[in-house]
């Protein structure tokens, strides 16, 4: 039928059975004679769409609808990177930013136009390679929060435990890897992601905010479009929000749910990183992961060949074998293999017996 292994980073794979009920949904959704890209925000129709959105994704976090709101915004997760100072950092506060990455850099960096900062901790020095250990977070006085990026999206490393900030509020970039592991969520005060990854489309980005929180956000933001309180008192229906997305969220929670929710998802999601990282460890040094074996991300699996001409072949050849999207980002280079909720174990399977014998022929 001609749907191939996407191992893209984001925008990325969905889930086949939900891309099929939009099919099935696209001209018609359920008897209303029009699609859901035509409806208006403020129909019945659509407000359900968003109530259940909502409800899904606490439910599948794990959270209380009496402890959180959903809001889903636009603007991507950078946005967020602002919005997040704007919205909680006084001008007399510090903000503490754990960078473990590209993203998490942009997230201080943009903080640091609002207001002062203080960096907890840095593994810019492994080049990303590691996370670091709860005894080398470095914190302020009394931060007004605590920022960390729980996947490294770009090389590839991953949080394996929620750090301990005391009574600060953590705050959280889930970007890439929310909802595919079992965690305890109620950790987070905020969290964040550009839905583009685990959790549908392009042009929405989830909000996960504590209602003790939100009470403390600014009345002051430089706009009302900048304001988590207008967001969450409008239901995140203060100007048009991007419908469709939104609509794409709402199945992809549903799917979530019936899989099992994130406990079988997780457990699924380990096996078919285990699969990746099995054929790194075997090639005897053909492969050679970049992430630190303890922080090796569940989500985003990033190696390197024996030099850039064997990287390009390995792509070509796999994306003939119908596994595409395995280039690196620009600024680490080699190969990434994006293996969010929505890739099939088998896709898996199928890397990885595509490495073994790559590794035969070449190495
Ligand atoms: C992709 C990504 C972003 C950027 O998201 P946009 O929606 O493009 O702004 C930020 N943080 C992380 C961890 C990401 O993976």
């Amino acid at each position: 039928m001609g749907r191939v292994y996407n191992f893209n980073p984001g925008p990325s794979a969905l889930p086949l059975p939900v891309l099929e009920t939009v099919q099935r949904e696209l001209l018609d959704y359920k008897g209303n004679g029009i699609s859901v890209m035509e409806m208006s925000h403020r129909s019945p129709q659509f407000e359900e769409i968003n109530r259940e959105a909502e409800s899904l994704v606490l439910e599948n976090a794990g959270l209380a609808a009496a402890d959180y709101r959903v809001l889903f915004l636009q603007g991507g997760a950078s946005l967020q990177f602002s919005m997040i100072p704007m919205n909680f950092l006084s001008p007399q506060a510090v903000a503490d930013y754990v960078v473990t990455g590209s993203f998490a850099e942009k997230a201080y960096k943009e903080a640091k136009k609002l207001g002062n900062v203080h960096v907890a901790a840095t593994t810019k020095e492994s080049n990303y390679s590691t996370i670091p250990r709860q005894e080398e977070l470095q914190f302020s006085e009394k931060p007004a929060y605590v920022h960390i990026t729980s996947n490294n999206t770009i090389y590839g490393i991953q949080w394996h435990y929620i750090p301990d900030c005391g009574d600060t509020p953590l705050v959280v970039d889930m970007s890439s890897d929310i909802l595919s592991r079992e965690l305890d969520m109620s950790r987070f005060s905020l969290i964040y992601a550009g839905a583009q990854k685990n959790m549908g489309p392009s042009g929405v980005t989830v909000v996960i905010i504590r209602k003790s929180m939100l009470e403390q956000a600014s009345d002051a933001t430089p706009s009302s479009m900048l304001s988590y309180k207008i967001h969450a008192e409008n239901d995140s229906l203060y100007n048009t929000p991007c419908t469709f997305g939104i609509y794409i969220i709402r199945l992809i929670m549903q799917w979530v749910k019936d899989m099992g929710g994130i406990k079988v998802l997780g457990g699924v999601n380990k096996e078919k990183a285990d699969l990746i990282y099995d054929a790194i460890d075997a090639s005897s040094g053909f492969y050679r992961g970049h992430a630190a074996k303890e922080a090796r991300s569940g989500m985003n699996i990033t190696f390197r060949l024996p030099d850039a001409e064997l990287e390009k072949k390995f792509a070509a050849e796999a994306a003939k074998a119908e596994m595409i999207g395995l280039k690196g980002h620009r600024s680490v280079g080699g190969i990434r293999a994006s293996i969010y909720n929505a890739m099939p174990l088998e896709g898996c399977r199928a890397l990885a017996s595509f490495m073994h014998e790559f590794a035969r022929r070449n190495g």
